[in-house]
């Protein structure tokens, strides 16, 4: 019913053009087989242009890792959605826990890049997901609540039908502990009951939520198989394109 979408999140890695150009058409030879999952690659700024170019006449489409909220100004270090447009890039993940917890993000900042992403036609990749001490304290959904009634503070059902949410604990990512698929469904239930509430059931139902956090071939497959998990946002497992191909082809051999 929902198409899967793997999306693969470079963050500073492959950033110089013959890294990145030799991993894209290693993956592109692979994903030959692919039908029914849609592929995102988010490669660092320096080589989006490269990766777009390379990537030209196949279905993989391209994601930035970040932008800013304005069309251009004094914002040094900044990057606009207009530049990103104009480079050929479809997607922008926003909102990733690197991003709130290292550069200091926030929700009300995550939300005024959402509602630009729209209005740029780019498509956001917004993340949510609770750290360790909430997990243990047993606050997770309750966080979750809070992120999405603020990241998404203003937009209407017909805004949220364009966002990818990926579902991502920090204490998940780049950590080798994957939730378990039963505790990722939870959560990816309590997400959508919440989309239920505030959007309604069409709405809910059609918005793919993604798992993100050390997914890897050998646990992709338990994961997709949930009915709520619908592919997975990747780091580490997307440097190497043989792991990310088979991460692909668990999400396609369950369609
Ligand atoms: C990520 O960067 O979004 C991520 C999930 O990383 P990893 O797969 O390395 O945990």
């Amino acid at each position: 019913m929902r198409k899967p979408i793997i999306g693969g999140n470079w963050k500073m890695h492959l950033g110089t053009p013959n890294e990145a150009i030799s991993l894209i058409k290693s993956l592109k030879s692979l994903i030959k087989g692919i039908k029914n999952v849609d592929i995102v690659i988010a490669p660092p700024f320096t080589v989006l242009e490269s990766v777009v170019r390379e990537l030209k006449k196949t279905d993989i489409s391209v994601s930035a890792q970040n932008m800013y909220f304005e069309d251009k100004g004094a914002f040094t270090g900044e990057i606009s959605p207009l530049f990103l447009k104009s480079m050929g890039v479809k997607y922008v993940i926003l909102g990733h826990s690197e991003r709130r917890q290292i550069f200091g993000e926030t929700d009300d900042l995550i939300n005024k890049k959402i509602k630009k992403a729209l209005k740029e036609s780019l498509i956001p990749i917004v993340c949510i997901g609770e750290n360790l001490n909430a997990r243990e304290a047993g606050k997770t959904k309750e966080i979750i609540r809070n992120q999405m009634n603020f990241t998404f503070q203003d937009l209407i059902g017909q805004d949220m039908i364009k966002i990818i949410i990926a579902y991502e604990p920090i204490w998940a990512i780049g950590t080798g502990k994957t939730a378990t698929p039963k505790q990722a469904e939870e959560i990816h239930i309590f997400i959508r009951d919440i989309l239920k509430e505030k959007y309604g059931e069409n709405v809910a139902d059609e918005i793919r939520i993604q798992y993100g956090g050390s997914i890897k071939p050998n646990n992709a497959k338990s994961l997709f198989s949930r009915e709520n998990i619908d592919g997975g946002l990747v780091g580490g497992a997307s440097l190497n394109s043989e792991s990310f191909y088979e991460i692909i082809e668990a999400a396609e051999k369950n369609t």
